[in-house]
């Protein structure tokens, strides 16, 4: 026994007071390969125990010298450790031996017995308190493990223990477990149900039977769980052991997965993007709906397949796309990998698509996979181009007029404008067309006051002259005349579309000068510079007009030059027509602004006098007369005119009136000439002979 012990040996603490006793024990116990140490009193033990190195088994005699005796020292002992203690004895009385029952001894020895006894019951002694401490570490296992653990008897399927964790989430005390087996919280198990599962594990046909089913808590509630179930042997009887994990969270886990899977299938199913997926050899792994829509290849058509054989629209493309993927399948890495860029690919009938592809790439299962995300930009590309042609033609429109243009947008920002517009007003594209033109000088007021404050416009900012706005409505070209920068501008605004029209303005100072020019002289004599008689006659009916609306008073000089024939008899036709043109300029300086001077003909004068009365206007006749009489004409003389003064009276026509200052003028000629004559009583006259 010695020699099969290599281990290092048991120490053994000897409590006796015998000397004699405790060296023939010492000695027995070396030689059976114990360490030993003696203590003569309880006291003495107990120091020994709490300095230095415990002892393995202490072996303590009852009746001790000291104060306590063998019983109380090892009392003291158990209170703070856990170490076996065996009893000599001299005594086996019935009161001795309820004593040693009542602390936790391993055995008594008799003193005196034979060594074998001794040694034997040490020994017994050091090999149960062993396997107490391991039962404590299985006891505490069971406990303590987070699974649930049952001990139940397979025969009466009583629980024998439940765990902590287990109770916990039952919610049973360990009294009410006590009287209850697994079917009352199997509620899908009746008795025979739950027999034929044991069936194999009493047989031994099967070590283990594995299964999942609910548990029901004290408070009725339900969970999953997973039962692991095995039999061991217990002290000469097969017990079940139970090991239960709660499978709710891994059941809510599934079912989250689960979901996340649904939602991805149901978003790759639904994207309007061509989803696929290449694993690290280039195959197709993934192809989603969209992605048969657009490249017309079927899911089992294209799965498997290498993308880019499928779908790369020639051969020098796929060399490149092959090249570039071998270092994507080392690396993970490729200049289209995280970026969105446009290519060109193949439909299945062989049409080239243009596409959006955006790259990405995946490492799983120890490969690169990417992941490609496709769009189509057929429309789009068709779009742009077409916009890209209407912006060339405009600009070709633009060009073609030799005016200044430019394309406004409904906001008033310049979208294109020809070299004329940049040339001529300084404008820029992107400008409101209202900023560089005139740097805001002809904004409406409220407008130009909140730039001015602001920095910034208010919506619907524009000139005073602009009709943008009216074209877009009424969808048709809008024209008028605009004064800008000393200069007259025939301006057009003429829609495009709903939301810009072409806004041009062309130069036409020189033609509006043209037109006054001959406006100026279609009215005018060309002679004495005069208004003519057409003209006079125009203005005449207007100031009659206004005098019966206004009530005012007007009146007409009628002057004819005397015996003007034989002044051109005397001095030639270009004397007499020196002789009209002085008379019309001493006429013209002697009256006002508002009267009107104009050629009757021949030699013959009228004048139209707003505002007048015929009194004064005999006055102004008068001094007329006498001026021009006084007048020295070269190579002339003096010249003389009769006048004839008439006043607008109620009901005057232009004949009636010109015909009563013609009247008075002949009356100054038969008078003998340079005198006026007129009638200031004629409207009242006339009103009586009417009667
Ligand atoms: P009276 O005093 O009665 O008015 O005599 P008169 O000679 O002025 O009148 P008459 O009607 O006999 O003559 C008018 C002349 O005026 C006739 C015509 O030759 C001349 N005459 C008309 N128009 C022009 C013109 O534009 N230039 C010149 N030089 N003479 C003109
Ligand atoms: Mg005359
Ligand atoms: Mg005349």
């Amino acid at each position: 026994m010695h020699g099969e012990n290599m281990q290092k040996s048991k120490k053994i603490l000897l409590v006796e007071d015998s000397r004699l006793t405790a060296m023939v024990i010492a000695e027995l116990l070396n030689k059976n390969g114990y360490e030993t140490e003696t203590a003569v009193t309880g006291e003495e033990a107990l120091q020994k125990i709490s300095g230095g190195f415990p002892p393995d088994l202490v072996l303590m005699d009852i009746e001790l010298a000291g104060e306590m005796d063998g019983i109380d020292a090892a009392r003291r002992i158990l209170k703070s450790r856990d170490i076996p203690v065996v009893f000599l004895t001299a005594n086996t009385s019935g009161e001795i031996i309820d004593k040693i029952k009542e602390v936790k001894a391993y055995g008594f020895v008799l003193k005196g017995t034979d060594k074998a006894a001794l040694l034997s019951t040490v020994e017994m002694a050091l090999k149960l308190h062993e396997a107490n401490i391991h039962a404590g570490m299985f006891e505490r296992l069971f406990e303590n493990s987070l699974n649930e653990l049952y001990i139940f008897h397979p025969k009466s399927l009583k629980f024998v223990a439940v765990n902590r964790a287990a109770r916990k989430n039952l919610g049973y005390t360990i009294e009410e477990l006590n009287t209850m087996t697994p079917l009352d919280i199997k509620p899908e198990f009746d008795i025979e149900s739950f027999r034929r599962l044991l069936n194999p594990l009493a047989s031994g046909e099967q070590e283990r039977v594995m299964f999942e089913t609910v548990h029901r808590r004290k408070d009725g509630s339900l969970y999953p769980v997973e039962i692991n179930l095995q039999f061991f042997d217990y002290e000469g009887e097969k017990l079940c052991l139970a090991l239960v994990v709660d499978l709710t969270e891994r059941r809510a886990m599934e079912e989250e997965l689960k979901e996340k899977e649904a939602t991805l299938s149901a978003i790759m199913g639904s994207a309007r993007d061509a989803i696929i997926m290449l694993d690290g050899r280039g195959n197709l792994i993934f192809w989603n709906p969209a992605a048969e829509q657009l490249f017309g290849y079927s899911r089992e058509e294209a799965l498997g397949k290498e993308l880019h054989r499928l779908l790369v629209p020639d051969e020098h493309v796929y060399e490149l796309y092959s090249q570039a993927f071998k270092h994507f399948q080392l690396t993970g890495e490729g200049n289209a990998v995280g970026k969105t860029m446009e290519v060109k690919a193949r439909h299945k009938d062989g049409r080239e698509l243009d596409v959006e592809l955006s790259l990405s790439a995946l490492r799983f299962r120890n490969e690169w996979h990417a992941v490609g995300i496709v769009r189509d930009i057929s429309e789009r590309k068709r779009l742009e181009e077409e916009s890209r042609r209407k912006e060339e033609q405009f600009r070709l429109m633009l060009e073609g007029i030799p005016s200044p243009a430019w394309l406004v947008s409904r906001e008033r920002r310049i979208l294109t404008q020809n070299k004329a517009a940049a040339l001529l007003f300084g404008t820029k594209v992107g400008d409101y067309c209202w900023e560089g033109i005139h740097g805001g000088e002809y904004l409406l007021d409220e407008y130009r006051e909140a730039f001015e404050k602001n920095g910034s416009p208010l919506p619907g900012t524009k000139c005073y002259f602009c009709h943008g706005d009216e074209a877009l409505v009424r969808n048709e070209p809008v024209n008028s005349e605009v004064g800008l920068a000393d200069k007259i501008w025939d301006t057009w605004w003429i829609p495009l579309g709903e939301d810009i029209y072409l806004h041009y303005a062309a130069d036409v100072t020189k033609y509006k000068k043209i037109e006054e020019e001959l406006r100026r002289l279609s009215i005018t004599d060309v002679l004495t510079n005069a208004y003519n008689r057409r003209y006079f006659i125009q203005k005449l009916e207007e100031e009659i007009e206004r005098s019966k609306r206004a009530n005012r008073k007007f009146s007409l000089i009628m002057l004819d030059i005397d015996r003007f024939k034989s002044i051109n008899d005397r001095f030639g036709h270009n004397a007499g027509d020196l002789v009209l043109r002085n008379t019309a300029k001493l006429i013209k300086n002697r009256t006002r602004k508002i009267d009107t001077l104009a050629r009757w003909g021949g030699e013959e004068f009228v004048i139209l006098l707003p505002d007048t009365t015929v009194k004064n206007a005999a006055r102004l006749a008068e001094e007329l007369r006498e001026s021009l009489s006084r007048m020295d004409i070269p190579y002339v003389g003096h010249v003389t005119a009769s006048f004839g003064v008439a006043g607008y009276c109620p009901g005057d026509t232009v004949d009636t009136l010109v015909q009563r200052a013609d009247n008075h003028m002949y009356e100054a000629k038969a008078a003998g000439r340079n005198c006026v004559r007129y009638n200031e009583e004629e409207c009242s006259k006339r009103e009586n002979s009417s009667r």
